[in-house]
């Protein structure tokens, strides 16, 4: 590896440790129990599932700590309403899924087609108001994996710049979770110019982000693998 790509998967497993250590232990011991969400359950729109906007914000802070990113969105919401989960507003949401595989101990990354980097599934709500159900609905619609579990509670809460459409500058407000599936067999879409099967190292040298390192290294731990 690297030394650019080493550096880069220390200072994120420092961030994914300090992000779980910030969940209370007795959280984190009652997180052993709890049920990942089935597509099944996800795909038949079951509103139990499907929380909103503000309840998914609250489920991500009692989990994770407060969080100024998520005070953002708050305001974001407050301001746009209902539009926050169409494309016209300066700030708008999207929702996305990192996908991987814990017995093959690797995540599945898109090659966007649009800004050509390796990335977790997501895009945009198009009006759907519940955030896990859009990052279902992209997660299926993009890889083709149709065992695909979710873990209830968001991974992540990010702001950043995006041009929707290319050439207009906007900010994004992206909600990630996580989503195991058992199969290696994904299919591309006409969204991604490729898939590729990666372990963190492994994404690290194709230079992927951070951000998109710390959602790997999250929902390993989350599965209850060390990688
Ligand atoms: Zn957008």
């Amino acid at each position: 590896m690297n030394n650019s790509a080493y550096l880069k998967i220390r200072r994120t497993r420092k961030l994914a440790h300090a992000r779980a250590n910030s969940v209370p232990r007795d959280l984190m011991n009652a997180l052993n129990v709890v049920q990942w969400l089935d597509g099944e359950t996800l795909g038949s729109g079951n509103v139990a599932s499907g929380r909103g906007f503000s309840a998914t914000m609250r489920d991500y802070e009692s989990m994770w700590g407060r969080s100024t990113v998520v005070t953002d969105a708050r305001v974001a919401h407050d301001r746009a309403g209902e539009s926050l989960f169409d494309r016209r507003p300066w700030y708008h949401a999207t929702c996305s899924a990192m996908i991987i595989n814990p017995t093959a101990r690797k995540m599945l990354l898109t090659l966007h087609h649009k800004y050509h980097t390796w990335q977790q599934f997501g895009g945009h709500p198009d009006g759907e108001q519940a955030p896990i159900l859009t990052a279902h609905r992209e997660a299926l619609e993009e890889s083709g994996l149709s065992d695909l579990k979710f873990f209830p509670t968001p991974i992540d809460v990010d702001i950043h710049d995006a041009e929707c459409p290319l050439g207009c500058s906007n900010k994004h407000i992206d909600v990630c979770f996580a989503a195991t599936t058992t199969s290696l067999e994904a299919r591309v879409s006409p969204e991604s110019d490729a898939l590729r099967w990666v372990t963190i190292e492994e994404a690290a040298e194709m230079d992927a982000t951070d951000r998109v390192l710390l959602l790997g290294l999250l929902s390993f731990g989350l599965a209850g693998i060390q990688v």
